[in-house]
């Protein structure tokens, strides 16, 4: 599957490219069915795919087939993700985990700077990988382009594979590597991706998290409470009132409350191995609190219980 998706999309993508746009199998074949490949071999359902062949009806030079993890980013826009990217000649594909140039683009402009902050980025990646890389490789990619997006990928690159097309792996290597670049993404979104980890943050406050295992457990945990797209969720299972002491923001706060509550991830992070971000089914890996219950069941660590904090209030 990986192998004939990678395959035919380097074998038909120079003679697709001087066709139009509109209505072209290949970009059909690359919009809906090479997401899927990654989909069906990895099977993970916490992933997200996506994929690119062209911004508004234009053939990009460069076409991408992503994994991702909500926990990190929803859109290859933002965030940090693994992406099978294509060289502007289709020569080589290379299998990438990237650090996101679009979202840089507000702080950071379009040029040299924005450059050099992915790179810094794509660096601190690295160096939080560096003896459990495997397979992955921190060579440099060279995507043949002269194109602003090939460059800002090749600044973005953190440690990758590179496969020639002319002589792609089987199928069963493919999907090794893919597996293996998933399980070192799952690491790094862990170990806390490009992220500073100690600058001053939320976490910092709390006086019983010292060590850098204790920060990276409570940033991830603070990481799975705060996504959007899990928090909402949440709380559409278990609504709006306080689990530990029924507080209701809008009885108290009227109209601005109404909908305040927030979601307290259950299982704690200390017990997660490095490789399994965490579960997150709203219904049973989290609770909905308000704001001084979840800061007091944040004072030891691992977080207390609802139970623990239920008999303490009584
Ligand atoms: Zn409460
Ligand atoms: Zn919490």
């Amino acid at each position: 599957m990986l192998h004939e998706t990678l395959k035919r999309i380097a074998d038909e993508y120079g003679t697709a490219r001087t066709e139009t746009f509109e209505k072209n199998p290949l970009a059909h074949f690359i919009r809906h069915d090479a997401p899927r490949a990654l989909s069906e071999t990895l099977n993970q359902s916490d992933l997200l795919y996506s994929s690119g062949v062209g911004p508004a009806g234009r053939w990009a030079l460069i076409p991408w087939i992503a994994a991702l993890h909500p926990l990190v980013t929803t859109s290859a826009q933002f965030g940090y993700y693994v992406v099978y990217l294509f060289a502007e000649d289709m020569s080589v594909v290379y299998l990438s985990l990237q650090h996101a140039t679009t979202e840089l683009e507000a702080e950071f402009g379009t040029g040299k700077k924005r450059r050099d902050e992915l790179a810094r980025r794509a660096a601190v990646m690295r160096s939080r990988l560096s003896g459990d890389l495997g397979t992955m490789t921190l060579e440099a990619i060279d995507l043949r382009s002269d194109g602003a997006f090939a460059t800002n990928y090749e600044n973005g690159h953190a440690c990758g594979v590179r496969y020639e097309t002319a002589s792609l792996p089987a199928e069963t290597k493919l999907a090794d590597d893919l597996r293996e670049m998933i399980e070192l993404y799952r690491t790094l979104i862990y170990r806390g991706g490009p992220d500073d980890l100690t600058s001053s943050d939320h976490t910092d406050a709390d006086s019983t998290i010292k060590s850098i295992t204790h920060i990276r457990q409570a940033r991830l945990h603070y990481k799975l409470e705060l996504s959007g797209s899990y928090a909402k969720k949440v709380k559409a299972v278990h609504g709006y009132v306080c689990q530990v002491c029924d507080f209701d923001f809008e009885k108290t706060y009227g109209e601005i409350g109404k909908g305040f509550i927030e979601a307290h991830h259950l299982v704690p992070v200390a017990t997660l191995n490095p490789g399994h971000v965490a579960t997150m089914n709203p219904r049973t890996d989290f609770a909905v609190l308000c704001s001084n219950c979840h800061r007091m069941v944040h004072k030891t660590n691992p977080p207390m219980t609802i139970d623990e904090l239920k008999k303490l209030i009584e």
